[in-house]
Order: C-alpha cells, then sequence, then structure tokens
C-alpha cells in the first residue's frame, strides 16, 4: 500500500466564537498518509457537507470552491477532493485506500466474481465511476441499502473501511488487505506468476534521479491521489 487514500474523523471542535461544532477532520488534498501529520487535517463544518447530499451532482471545482467556505479555519489546507465521500458516510472514522492487493482483485475483466470469491457478501462493491460527486453518493447509498457490509470496494479504485474508533477502522483495513493477500498466496502457490526479469533494475538512487527528471514538477503538487486519477483518466 502506497501513500494514497484519505482517512478522516467526525469530532466537535469550537469555533471562533466559542460555538461546539461537529467537523469532519479529513485528510487535505496534496499530502500523503504515508507521511500524514495532524495539520493536514482540515475541519471541515459536517452540516455543511451533509446537506450536499440533496443534490444531484457537482463538479470537482464546484466542490472545492464549497469546501473551502465551509473549513472551520479559513486558513486551513484545501479538504482532500473526495471529502464527500466520508461526509456522506455516518461512521465516526472512514478510511479510503488504494491498496494493491486489494486492487488486483478489481482490476481485472470480472471484478464482481473475484471480490465475491474472497468475501462473500461481508463486502461491497462498487461499480468504477471517476472519483467526484456521484462516487461519494453512491457510496453512502450502498451503504444505506446494505448496512450490514463490513467493507466496500471502489472497482478499479481501492477501499472503504469504517468504524466507531480509529482503531476499529484500522483494524478492518488490515483484515481486508490480508483477505486479499491470502487469496492471492493460495492462488499463487507453486505457479509461476511472472516470467525472470528482461531489464536489470537500477540502484535505488539512480531510479530516484530518473524520476525527478521525468516528473520534476509534480513533485509535492499533487497528491498521489490526484495523480492516480489523471493516470486512470
Ligand atoms: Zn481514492
Amino acid at each position: 500500500m502506497w501513500g494514497g487514500g484519505n482517512t478522516s474523523i467526525k469530532l466537535t471542535e469550537t469555533d471562533y466564537r466559542g460555538r461546539s461544532v461537529p467537523v469532519l477532520c479529513v485528510k487535505g488534498s496534496g499530502s500523503d498518509l504515508k507521511l500524514v501529520e495532524r495539520r493536514d487535517f482540515p475541519a471541515v463544518r459536517l452540516d455543511d457537507i451533509q446537506k450536499l447530499f440533496e443534490r444531484e451532482d457537482m463538479t470537482d471545482d464546484e466542490i472545492v470552491s464549497y469546501l473551502d467556505h465551509a473549513l472551520l479555519d479559513p486558513g486551513a489546507g484545501r479538504p482532500s477532493i473526495e471529502t464527500l465521500l466520508h461526509g456522506f458516510l455516518s461512521p465516526v472514522v472512514v478510511i479510503h485506500t488504494h491498496a494493491d492487493a486489494v486492487l488486483s482483485l478489481s482490476n481485472n475483466d470480472r471484478p464482481r466474481d473475484s471480490i465475491a470469491a474472497v468475501y462473500g457478501r461481508d463486502v461491497v462493491s462498487i461499480p468504477y465511476r471517476r472519483p467526484g460527486f456521484r462516487l461519494a453518493k453512491d457510496v453512502a447509498q450502498a451503504l444505506a441499502a446494505t448496512p450490514d457490509a463490513n467493507a466496500m470496494i471502489l472497482e478499479r479504485h481501492g477501499t472503504i473501511t469504517w468504524g466507531a474508533t480509529a482503531r476499529e477502522a484500522y483494524e478492518s483495513v488490515i483484515r481486508m488487505i490480508t483477505r486479499a493477500e491470502d487469496a492471492i498466496a493460495g492462488r499463487r502457490r507453486g505457479r509461476k506468476v511472472f516470467g525472470a526479469s528482461r531489464v536489470p533494475a537500477l540502484e535505488p538512487a539512480a531510479r530516484h534521479a530518473l524520476a525527478s527528471a521525468i516528473a520534476p514538477r509534480l513533485r509535492g503538487r499533487f497528491s498521489s491521489h490526484e495523480l492516480w486519477a489523471s493516470a486512470v483518466a
């Protein structure tokens, strides 16, 4: 699992007038989970997010502009473009990852079969849709329709798990990924999956220098999710 994805927690914080305000603290756009810190979680007013559920659609630009106004601290960083996905779900803690093991179940020509073979009916599978407003609504409606689900898979995208506490949500995503890893290892047993490498890999320092030369301006300007989204678009 690389640094992509985003996490959130619903809390009550105090605004500039000393009022208690329910907020969604969600990972900011442009930071990676691998290196994230407390200050990378801007607080967004939860009632402002939930009000959007009534809408039919919004563009990414409209979401970004709206969320700018919904920040508890106007100077806070920009919240993730997947903020609505977190805010439309009721559990206190939501974790969204792009875990490789789970993606290998969904990034194929029959994701439903692969996912059902590993998770049965515990995990709800959401058909691919470009990340944005409609996907956030799909996810919330799917959970409302299947309240007993343990987790969700966004096909060709990633995982969604949740919990009443951060620990519970974390253990859920680890369980989910471990099940995928075990299933993959089971199918691989005794079989050669890939042939030998044809081109020897460069040393790490040379690889990093090459990557920086190819994409110097991307570093730090986009979160890995945005890079990922542009790669699949
Ligand atoms: Zn994502």
